[in-house]
Protein backbone atom coordinates (compact mmCIF):
# COMPACT_ATOMS: atom_id res chain seq x y z
CA UNK A 1 0.00 0.00 0.00
CA UNK A 2 2.56 2.44 0.86
CA UNK A 3 4.40 1.32 -2.07
CA UNK A 4 1.80 2.32 -4.31
CA UNK A 5 1.06 5.46 -2.49
CA UNK A 6 4.70 6.76 -2.43
CA UNK A 7 5.40 7.95 -5.84
CA UNK A 8 1.87 9.82 -6.21
CA UNK A 9 2.67 11.72 -2.88
CA UNK A 10 5.82 12.73 -4.27
CA UNK A 11 4.45 14.40 -7.37
CA UNK A 12 1.81 16.15 -5.10
CA UNK A 13 4.50 17.54 -3.40
CA UNK A 14 6.40 18.88 -6.87
CA UNK A 15 3.03 20.17 -7.60
CA UNK A 16 2.55 22.12 -4.32
CA UNK A 17 5.91 22.87 -4.58
CA UNK A 18 5.93 24.59 -7.88
CA UNK A 19 2.71 26.92 -7.03
CA UNK A 20 3.91 28.14 -3.43
CA UNK A 21 5.44 31.43 -3.47
CA UNK A 22 9.27 31.36 -2.29
CA UNK A 23 9.21 32.70 0.72
CA UNK A 24 11.78 33.71 3.50
CA UNK A 25 12.30 32.04 7.29
CA UNK A 26 10.49 35.12 8.48
CA UNK A 27 7.78 34.63 5.94
CA UNK A 28 8.77 37.44 4.14
CA UNK A 29 8.61 37.55 0.47
CA UNK A 30 12.37 37.34 -0.72
CA UNK A 31 12.72 40.20 -3.74
CA UNK A 32 16.08 40.58 -5.27
CA UNK A 33 16.73 44.16 -6.86
CA UNK A 34 20.05 44.91 -9.64
CA UNK A 35 20.95 48.04 -8.12
CA UNK A 36 20.33 50.52 -5.81
CA UNK A 37 17.52 52.67 -7.54
CA UNK A 38 15.35 49.25 -7.99
CA UNK A 39 16.18 48.10 -4.32
CA UNK A 40 14.89 52.27 -3.45
CA UNK A 41 12.22 51.40 -4.83
CA UNK A 42 11.39 47.72 -4.30
CA UNK A 43 12.16 49.00 -0.07
CA UNK A 44 10.01 51.45 -0.28
CA UNK A 45 7.03 49.90 -1.78
CA UNK A 46 7.46 46.47 -0.38
CA UNK A 47 7.42 48.02 3.20
CA UNK A 48 8.33 45.39 5.83
CA UNK A 49 6.42 42.38 3.81
CA UNK A 50 9.32 42.36 2.00
CA UNK A 51 13.39 40.68 2.30
CA UNK A 52 14.65 42.91 -0.16
CA UNK A 53 18.61 42.25 -1.29
CA UNK A 54 20.58 43.87 -4.12
CA UNK A 55 23.01 42.49 -6.40
CA UNK A 56 25.69 45.21 -6.84
CA UNK A 57 27.26 46.04 -3.70
CA UNK A 58 27.17 49.87 -2.19
CA UNK A 59 29.64 51.87 -3.76
CA UNK A 60 30.18 49.81 -6.37
CA UNK A 61 29.79 50.62 -10.24
CA UNK A 62 26.81 48.63 -11.55
CA UNK A 63 27.32 48.49 -15.48
CA UNK A 64 30.24 45.64 -15.33
CA UNK A 65 29.17 43.96 -12.02
CA UNK A 66 29.77 40.29 -11.76
CA UNK A 67 27.59 37.91 -10.03
CA UNK A 68 28.92 35.26 -7.35
CA UNK A 69 27.77 31.98 -7.07
CA UNK A 70 25.62 33.18 -4.05
CA UNK A 71 24.20 35.73 -5.87
CA UNK A 72 22.94 33.78 -8.58
CA UNK A 73 21.17 31.56 -5.86
CA UNK A 74 19.63 34.36 -4.76
CA UNK A 75 17.71 35.07 -8.33
CA UNK A 76 16.55 31.19 -8.43
CA UNK A 77 15.42 31.70 -4.73
CA UNK A 78 13.88 35.03 -5.05
CA UNK A 79 10.08 35.48 -5.16
CA UNK A 80 10.54 38.52 -7.42
CA UNK A 81 13.56 39.65 -9.11
CA UNK A 82 13.50 43.30 -10.20
CA UNK A 83 16.49 44.34 -12.89
CA UNK A 84 16.68 46.07 -16.12
CA UNK A 85 17.57 44.19 -19.55
CA UNK A 86 20.23 45.68 -21.45
CA UNK A 87 22.06 47.45 -17.93
CA UNK A 88 23.63 44.41 -16.80
CA UNK A 89 25.67 41.57 -19.12
CA UNK A 90 25.89 39.43 -15.73
CA UNK A 91 22.17 39.96 -14.49
CA UNK A 92 20.58 39.63 -17.64
CA UNK A 93 22.66 36.06 -18.12
CA UNK A 94 21.20 35.01 -14.50
CA UNK A 95 17.44 36.00 -15.02
CA UNK A 96 17.80 34.28 -18.59
CA UNK A 97 19.00 31.15 -16.93
CA UNK A 98 17.08 31.47 -13.44
CA UNK A 99 14.56 34.65 -13.33
CA UNK A 100 11.57 32.90 -15.63
CA UNK A 101 8.44 34.63 -14.95
CA UNK A 102 9.65 36.12 -11.63
CA UNK A 103 11.54 38.30 -13.57
CA UNK A 104 10.14 41.94 -13.88
CA UNK A 105 12.42 44.13 -16.10
CA UNK A 106 11.65 47.66 -15.33
CA UNK A 107 12.77 49.12 -18.58
CA UNK A 108 8.78 47.49 -19.53
CA UNK A 109 7.45 50.10 -17.70
CA UNK A 110 8.55 53.24 -18.81
CA UNK A 111 8.86 54.72 -22.25
CA UNK A 112 12.82 54.61 -23.22
CA UNK A 113 14.78 56.54 -25.22
CA UNK A 114 17.77 55.98 -27.38
CA UNK A 115 21.34 56.80 -26.64
CA UNK A 116 22.62 59.67 -27.54
CA UNK A 117 24.47 60.33 -30.82
CA UNK A 118 27.94 60.73 -28.57
CA UNK A 119 27.05 57.08 -27.88
CA UNK A 120 26.40 55.68 -31.03
CA UNK A 121 30.55 56.63 -31.92
CA UNK A 122 31.95 55.25 -28.40
CA UNK A 123 33.53 51.86 -29.25
CA UNK A 124 32.48 48.88 -27.93
CA UNK A 125 28.96 50.41 -28.52
CA UNK A 126 27.94 46.89 -30.21
CA UNK A 127 27.07 45.86 -26.68
CA UNK A 128 24.58 48.27 -26.31
CA UNK A 129 21.17 47.85 -28.03
CA UNK A 130 21.06 51.46 -28.89
CA UNK A 131 18.57 52.02 -25.61
CA UNK A 132 20.03 54.42 -22.88
CA UNK A 133 19.37 52.44 -19.55
CA UNK A 134 19.63 55.27 -17.04
CA UNK A 135 15.42 55.49 -16.75
CA UNK A 136 15.59 56.17 -12.52
CA UNK A 137 17.20 59.90 -13.33
CA UNK A 138 13.66 60.97 -14.65
CA UNK A 139 11.71 60.98 -11.23
CA UNK A 140 8.02 60.53 -13.01
CA UNK A 141 9.59 57.45 -15.26
CA UNK A 142 10.73 56.19 -11.47
CA UNK A 143 7.08 56.50 -10.08
CA UNK A 144 5.68 54.04 -13.22
CA UNK A 145 7.96 51.71 -12.36
CA UNK A 146 7.15 51.74 -8.55
CA UNK A 147 3.34 51.53 -9.85
CA UNK A 148 4.53 48.25 -11.74
CA UNK A 149 6.51 46.84 -8.78
CA UNK A 150 3.80 47.23 -6.96
CA UNK A 151 1.75 45.24 -9.35
CA UNK A 152 4.26 42.33 -9.78
CA UNK A 153 4.63 42.11 -6.01
CA UNK A 154 0.41 41.96 -5.53
CA UNK A 155 1.09 38.94 -7.53
CA UNK A 156 3.63 37.30 -5.36
CA UNK A 157 2.22 37.85 -2.36
CA UNK A 158 -2.01 39.02 -2.92
CA UNK A 159 -2.15 39.36 0.63
CA UNK A 160 -0.06 42.69 0.84
CA UNK A 161 -1.34 43.90 -2.60
CA UNK A 162 -3.26 46.80 -0.90
CA UNK A 163 -0.40 47.77 0.90
CA UNK A 164 2.03 47.77 -1.73
CA UNK A 165 -0.21 49.80 -4.11
CA UNK A 166 -0.59 52.83 -1.36
CA UNK A 167 2.94 52.69 -0.73
CA UNK A 168 3.76 53.02 -4.77
CA UNK A 169 1.16 55.92 -4.62
CA UNK A 170 2.71 57.89 -1.37
CA UNK A 171 6.42 57.07 -3.09
CA UNK A 172 4.72 58.99 -6.64
CA UNK A 173 3.30 62.01 -4.35
CA UNK A 174 7.09 62.17 -3.44
CA UNK A 175 8.76 62.09 -6.98
CA UNK A 176 5.75 64.32 -8.34
CA UNK A 177 7.41 66.80 -5.70
CA UNK A 178 11.12 66.30 -6.71
CA UNK A 179 10.02 66.67 -10.56
CA UNK A 180 8.49 69.89 -9.67
CA UNK A 181 11.51 71.00 -8.18
CA UNK A 182 13.69 70.11 -10.77
CA UNK A 183 11.14 71.95 -13.25
CA UNK A 184 11.26 74.90 -10.96
CA UNK A 185 14.66 75.09 -10.29
CA UNK A 186 15.99 74.49 -14.65
CA UNK A 187 13.42 76.59 -15.83
CA UNK A 188 15.77 79.99 -16.12
CA UNK A 189 19.30 78.68 -16.54
CA UNK A 190 22.46 80.61 -18.65
CA UNK A 191 22.86 77.77 -19.93
CA UNK A 192 21.24 74.56 -20.94
CA UNK A 193 24.41 72.49 -22.02
CA UNK A 194 25.16 69.48 -19.72
CA UNK A 195 28.79 68.16 -20.24
CA UNK A 196 29.60 65.03 -18.35
CA UNK A 197 31.72 62.01 -18.50
CA UNK A 198 29.50 59.44 -17.94
CA UNK A 199 26.57 59.61 -20.50
CA UNK A 200 23.95 58.92 -17.72
CA UNK A 201 21.86 61.64 -17.93
CA UNK A 202 19.87 61.10 -21.09
CA UNK A 203 16.23 61.05 -19.29
CA UNK A 204 17.20 64.02 -16.69
CA UNK A 205 17.82 66.09 -20.13
CA UNK A 206 15.11 64.62 -21.63
CA UNK A 207 12.64 65.82 -19.17
CA UNK A 208 13.65 69.11 -18.02
CA UNK A 209 15.21 70.15 -21.74
CA UNK A 210 18.48 70.06 -21.22
CA UNK A 211 21.35 68.80 -24.10
CA UNK A 212 23.38 66.08 -22.67
CA UNK A 213 26.72 66.54 -24.08
CA UNK A 214 28.22 62.88 -22.77
CA UNK A 215 32.15 62.20 -22.88
CA UNK A 216 32.70 58.53 -22.00
CA UNK A 217 29.44 57.31 -23.06
CA UNK A 218 27.00 55.15 -21.73
CA UNK A 219 29.05 52.86 -19.95
CA UNK A 220 31.30 54.79 -17.72
CA UNK A 221 34.24 52.79 -17.68
CA UNK A 222 34.54 53.52 -21.87
CA UNK A 223 38.04 55.43 -22.98
CA UNK A 224 36.66 58.02 -25.07
CA UNK A 225 39.15 58.66 -28.07
CA UNK A 226 41.26 61.25 -28.86
CA UNK A 227 38.45 63.11 -31.50
CA UNK A 228 35.53 62.44 -28.97
CA UNK A 229 37.65 64.91 -25.87
CA UNK A 230 38.63 67.28 -28.75
CA UNK A 231 34.82 66.93 -30.29
CA UNK A 232 33.67 67.45 -26.24
CA UNK A 233 36.36 70.12 -25.57
CA UNK A 234 35.25 72.17 -29.05
CA UNK A 235 31.45 72.29 -28.34
CA UNK A 236 31.90 72.84 -24.64
CA UNK A 237 33.81 76.27 -25.72
CA UNK A 238 31.51 76.74 -28.39
CA UNK A 239 28.39 77.28 -25.47
CA UNK A 240 30.59 79.02 -22.90
CA UNK A 241 30.51 76.01 -20.36
CA UNK A 242 31.72 76.40 -17.24
CA UNK A 243 31.36 73.40 -15.39
CA UNK A 244 32.36 69.91 -16.33
CA UNK A 245 30.17 67.35 -14.29
CA UNK A 246 31.61 63.57 -13.14
CA UNK A 247 30.67 61.04 -10.95
CA UNK A 248 31.73 59.69 -7.94
CA UNK A 249 31.81 56.10 -8.60
CA UNK A 250 34.71 56.34 -11.43
CA UNK A 251 37.90 58.11 -11.92
CA UNK A 252 37.30 61.99 -12.69
CA UNK A 253 40.34 61.44 -15.33
CA UNK A 254 38.65 62.42 -18.51
CA UNK A 255 35.99 65.28 -16.86
CA UNK A 256 39.56 67.19 -15.43
CA UNK A 257 41.18 66.94 -18.90
CA UNK A 258 38.15 68.37 -20.73
CA UNK A 259 37.78 71.15 -17.84
CA UNK A 260 41.82 72.02 -18.87
CA UNK A 261 41.18 72.02 -21.86
CA UNK A 262 38.56 74.66 -21.75
CA UNK A 263 39.18 76.74 -18.58
CA UNK A 264 36.02 74.90 -16.79
CA UNK A 265 35.88 73.43 -13.14
CA UNK A 266 34.57 70.15 -12.32
CA UNK A 267 31.94 69.25 -10.44
CA UNK A 268 29.90 66.41 -9.13
CA UNK A 269 26.52 65.16 -11.06
CA UNK A 270 25.41 61.33 -9.10
CA UNK A 271 23.97 58.87 -11.85
CA UNK A 272 22.75 57.34 -8.16
CA UNK A 273 23.69 53.92 -9.80
CA UNK A 274 25.38 53.02 -6.72
CA UNK A 275 25.44 55.05 -2.99
CA UNK A 276 28.73 55.47 -1.36
CA UNK A 277 27.47 57.21 1.33
CA UNK A 278 25.25 54.79 3.10
CA UNK A 279 22.89 58.05 4.95
CA UNK A 280 22.18 59.02 1.80
CA UNK A 281 19.17 57.98 -0.47
CA UNK A 282 17.57 58.50 -3.99
CA UNK A 283 16.17 62.09 -3.10
CA UNK A 284 18.66 63.66 -1.15
CA UNK A 285 21.34 62.02 -4.16
CA UNK A 286 18.61 63.89 -6.78
CA UNK A 287 18.62 67.26 -4.59
CA UNK A 288 22.51 67.40 -4.42
CA UNK A 289 22.03 67.00 -8.25
CA UNK A 290 19.35 69.89 -8.56
CA UNK A 291 21.79 71.78 -6.43
CA UNK A 292 24.86 70.86 -8.86
CA UNK A 293 23.27 71.61 -12.09
CA UNK A 294 21.65 74.73 -10.67
CA UNK A 295 25.34 76.23 -10.07
CA UNK A 296 27.15 74.88 -12.72
CA UNK A 297 24.64 76.26 -15.53
CA UNK A 298 23.75 79.18 -13.67
CA UNK A 299 19.72 79.05 -12.70
CA UNK A 300 17.79 81.61 -11.17
ZN1 LIG B 1 25.55 54.34 -16.07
Amino acid sequence: MMRRLLPAMLLLTALTGCGDEPAGADGKLPVVTAFYPLQFVSERVGGDAVDVSTLTKPGAEPHDVELTARQVGEVSDAGLIVYLAGFQPAVDDAVKQNGGDRAFDAATAVETINATEADAHAEGEEEHSGVDPHVWLDPTRLAGIADKVAERLGKADPAHAADFTARAATLRTELTALDGEFTTGLANCARRELVTSHTAFGYLADRYELTQIGITGIDPETEPSPQRLAAVAAEAKEHGTTTIFFETLVSPKVAETIAKEVGAQTAVLDPVEGLADGSADYFSVMRANLAALKLGLECS
